[in-house]
């Protein structure tokens, strides 16, 4: 083991189990060993070697002053970074451990997004190998204070859904997940969070409970209603104490405990989010709905709109509440830019606030928390004075904090601060004359000398005739009295040379030494005393932590409403009509293409007779703008917006689930196929009759009739089991004949025109099916030549005729059976009350029935078929439906390569 400093750092090492550890050596942070050269690489650190009783050890630091870019350069790359600090004991030196920077607990950060702390637990003995079982999740922002808990029965899937809303940076996963390698692995895999092992005594019930009682008051949990839910709290404890353990110094931030309910939200998974290009772009051209909507004029009014976009609610009252707010402001053109102007204004309360808490706030911050304070009552004020928002609920928003607790604070940091303070809290200028008498004292003591030391130069000129005197101070000389060489035989024998120059000699005198020990103790005496008046200023903020949150969180709110206010004034955007059920939206747009293009409104209508519509059309005709738009209107409507229509009806839907084209993910490389597959089996498992499922093509990523199978099947389940809203657009024109038999099933599809070789996309989207098959349509119109064209048809008619499918669709109880025949595009079969299996009347006569004699179909293709037929559609899942389907593509693959 090794001695000395090294030594010092490798026991400190073995105390911590964070990542790396930067260890204070006089004025700078050093790592050593394999830290060190883990650092400098990463950081591109100079390396440079420590000997230390007879071995060699590499070193690297950095200057105290200059350590927290490089923690926060460390940490956002998901390493834990322990700082042990020094301290001077009797006769030397002591070094402790005094904090763990972890990606989720990083105060430093500049973006405006928020930066949270997860947990994660599940309910002992609650794995039952699909992860199935109670989950409590927390998730807490160090840098705001922000703090939720929540419990929930599902699956790994529901975990990450809610994982996706927060963005979590530092995820802490509970004793029994630590052990579910499926579920760290898709943690790892579908969030960016850093995976941290904290002590699992912290996840005991017992114990959890004790911190979060601790943290929030005895009654807190029964007051949010969490008193039972044990996970919650075992999730929120453990996330309270890890903040604790890594001694941040921000705990006392966290002054309320949020509950939500993720049932009250809408699901809209990571995929989704992603597909809606909601906030974050697709491509590299691509454009979020969030810069196409963001008119907010600060950090935390962006963060907040954000937050709505990611966690769209269903709660009525809220979605009424906001949209009053934003038809009020819509309405108010004057009072609203005022509002926005007087934002402007203030600064990030909710982080000055944890600033302040943890203890690293300087005066600047204290005086953008005063600024931000004053903003408030400039906001009542023109509320007050407009007739539109006297009695909106933007007065209600600014009404929430406690404005005469907010003017005392702002009175006192006004009273307190001088205006043009330094970067740094200790050497004086944070307080302003008059704030306290001995500060006053000591100002006027130090002034005094200052003056005496200024007017020093012109009476010695006077008093010895030297021209060319000066007095000046500098570091390693004080205070200094300098003679140019051609005067030095002028200079009187009081004066004592201290130093020699060039062209100049430096002396002092007993007097000038003696104002300089003045100076000197003053502006010791005077900064001592401003850090500690500065330091009860910033304890009396900390205090009013609560009070500050409630400020950021009204101003952000009044922003992001004024926002969206904004956006519908400038785009012509409606409010949306909440209603019981459906879905009726009347000339919408794409609120992001419509920015882009001369957009072509389009109607939609979603009933409970008319939920699933099959959208046709050709490439490029307009398909999934239509779909998406639907998704974003739908969405928007339930974070409080007005949406981009002439008119909207909408019921608010518990989920909004998208599959669309994969081309992000063939750029990752992964299996396309498998990715369309999974993505579809979450949709099947977790939509319900209030979601609102978005499909642009499914089955593409495989052989045609493969495809056709598991898009006519996943209709199928979706009409009968699942019963969302959904859309489907498709390029298998044979799908469009399941309308007649599904009875909830409509043909839409968007129409274009086509004269000779020309098709104008007309944009308009009509009731019906195209009426052919687009593929070799397209491939004709781009020119590709007239055998190939020609030949693609024969083969297409003879693929056609090879094969039939059963269709299976019940309506109030009954039924329904056909056979779809794909050669002539059309169902024959009848329907049957009993539910049984294929009629015989559906298959009489059909080209592709087995036993027709038909010899050119082979025996294996002939026991898919067999299978195919005895597979019963309602017993079976979906999951298994795909990996049944997929076998039997096997089967007909390997005997397309025999044959
Ligand atoms: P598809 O899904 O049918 O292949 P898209 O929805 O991707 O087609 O639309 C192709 C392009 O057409 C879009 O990039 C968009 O610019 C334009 N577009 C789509 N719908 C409209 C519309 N209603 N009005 C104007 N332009 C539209």
């Amino acid at each position: 083991m090794a001695e000395g400093i090294v030594g010092e750092f490798l026991a400190l090492k073995e105390e911590t189990d964070a990542d790396l550890l930067a260890m204070q050596c006089g004025d700078f942070y050093e790592f050593f060993g394999d830290d060190a050269e883990f650092v400098g690489e990463e950081l591109d650190l100079k390396i440079s070697e420590k000997s230390s009783h007879g071995s060699a050890y590499p070193m690297a630091g950095v200057p105290l002053t200059e350590l927290t870019p490089y923690l926060k350069a460390l940490v956002e790359r998901g390493y834990r970074v322990a700082v042990a600090d020094q301290y001077e004991v009797d006769g030397g030196h002591k070094r402790a451990i005094e904090r763990v920077v972890t990606p989720g607990t990083l105060l430093e950060t500049t973006d405006s997004d928020a930066r949270y702390l997860a947990a994660i637990v599940r309910e002992d003995g609650g794995n039952d190998g699909a992860g199935e079982g109670r989950y409590g999740l927390a998730f807490a922002d160090v840098t705001t204070g922000r703090f939720h808990a929540t419990e929930i029965s599902g699956d790994a899937e529901d975990v990450l859904t809610e994982c996706y809303r927060f963005a979590p940076a530092e995820i802490l996963p509970g004793p029994a997940v630590r052990t579910d390698d499926d579920l760290l692995e898709r943690l790892r895999e579908r969030t960016a969070g850093t995976l941290s092992l904290h002590t699992t005594d912290a996840f005991t019930p017992d114990t959890a409970r004790a911190t979060v009682d601790e943290q929030f008051g005895g009654a807190a949990l029964a007051s949010v209603g969490l008193d039972e839910a044990r996970e919650a709290i075992r999730a929120a404890g453990a996330v309270l104490d890890y903040v604790d353990a890594t001694g941040v110094g921000t705990l006392a931030s966290m002054t309320r405990l949020q509950p939500y309910h993720s049932g009250e939200g809408v699901a809209l998974d990571a995929t989704t989010q992603r597909n809606l290009e909601l906030v974050e772009p697709m491509g590299e051209a691509g454009r979020t709905l969030l810069d196409t909507i963001d008119h907010t004029v600060t950090s935390a009014g962006g963060r907040l709109l954000r937050e709505w976009l990611c966690r769209p609610i269903r709660a009525r009252a809220e979605l009424t509440r906001r949209a009053d707010g934003v038809e009020a402001l819509a309405a108010a053109a004057l009072a609203r830019e005022e509002l926005r102007e007087e934002l402007g204004g203030a600064y990030d309360v909710e982080r000055l606030s944890s600033k302040a808490v943890s203890g690293s706030a300087d005066a600047r911050d204290l005086l953008r928390v005063r600024d931000s304070l004053a903003v408030l009552p400039r906001l009542a004020d023109a509320v007050a004075g407009s007739p539109e928002l006297q009695n909106s609920p933007i007065a209600d928003v600014l009404a929430r904090p406690d404005r005469a607790a907010a003017e005392e604070l702002r009175g006192a940091l006004d009273d307190a601060l001088a205006e043009d303070p330094p970067g740094g809290v200790r050497e004086g200028g944070l307080i302003q004359q008059g704030y306290d008498n001995d500060l006053d004292e000591l100002i006027a003591g130090h002034e005094a000398a200052l003056d005496w030391i200024d007017g020093l130069a012109d009476r010695e000129k006077r008093r010895h005739s030297i021209t060319h005197l000066s007095t000046g101070r500098n570091k390693t000389d004080g205070y200094y009295i300098q003679v140019g060489n051609s005067e030095t035989d002028q200079v009187p024998e009081s004066y004592d040379q201290i130093k020699s120059l060039k062209n100049a000699n430096r002396y002092t005198t007993d007097e000038l030494e003696e104002r300089e020990r003045e100076v000197f103790r003053f502006e010791e005496r005077r900064g001592d005393l401003e850090y500690e008046l500065f330091c009860e200023l910033r304890g009396r903020v900390a205090d009013a932590a609560q009070l500050l949150q409630d400020v950021g969180r009204a101003l952000a709110e009044c922003d992001c409403l004024a926002s969206l206010a904004v956006h519908a004034v400038g785009h012509d955007w409606t409010r949306p009509e909440l209603v019981e059920s459906g879905l009726d939206i009347d000339g919408g747009r794409h609120p992001v293409v419509e920015q882009e293009v001369e957009f072509v409104p389009n109607d939609l209508e979603l009933t409970d007779d008319r939920a699933f519509l099959v959208v046709t059309g050709p490439n490029m005709s307009g398909k999934s703008t239509y779909m998406r738009q639907t998704a974003l209107i739908t969405l928007l409507a339930q974070i409080g917006s007005f949406v981009p229509a002439r008119s909207a009806r909408i019921a608010p839907v518990d989920g909004i689930y998208t599959r669309v084209g994969a081309l992000d993910e063939l750029a990752q490389g992964r299996s396309t196929f498998m990715v369309e597959m999974s993505e579809l089996a979450n949709i099947l498992h977790s939509a319900t009759d209030e979601s609102l499922v978005i499909l642009d093509e499914v089955g593409r990523g495989t052989a045609t009739y493969d495809g056709i199978s598991i898009a006519w099947a996943a209709t199928e389940y979706l009409h009968n089991e699942v019963r969302a809203k959904t859309l489907f657009a498709t390029h298998y024109h044979e799908l469009t004949g399941l309308a007649e038999h599904l009875d909830r099933v409509t043909n839409v599809h968007v129409a274009a025109d086509e004269r000779g070789d020309d098709v104008t996309f007309l944009r308009t989207v009509e009731e019906g099916p195209t009426d052919r098959s687009y593929g070799i349509h397209v491939a004709d119109l781009a020119g590709v030549p007239e055998p190939v064209v020609g030949r693609s048809r024969d083969v297409l008619a003879k693929l056609r005729a090879e094969k039939a499918i059963e269709a299976r669709g019940s309506s109030s109880g009954q039924s329904v059976q056909a056979v779809f025949d794909l050669d002539a595009g059309s169902f024959r079969g009848s329907a049957s009350a009993d539910g049984g299996r294929t009629t015989e009347d559906a298959t009489r006569g059909s080209e592709a029935d087995p036993d027709s004699g038909d010899d050119s179909l082979d025996p294996e293709a002939e026991s898919v078929l067999d299978a195919v037929q005895e597979t019963n559609i309602d017993e079976t899942s979906p999951v298994e439906l795909m990996s049944r389907v997929s076998a039997w593509q096997q089967q007909l693959d390997d005997t397309e390569e025999d044959g």
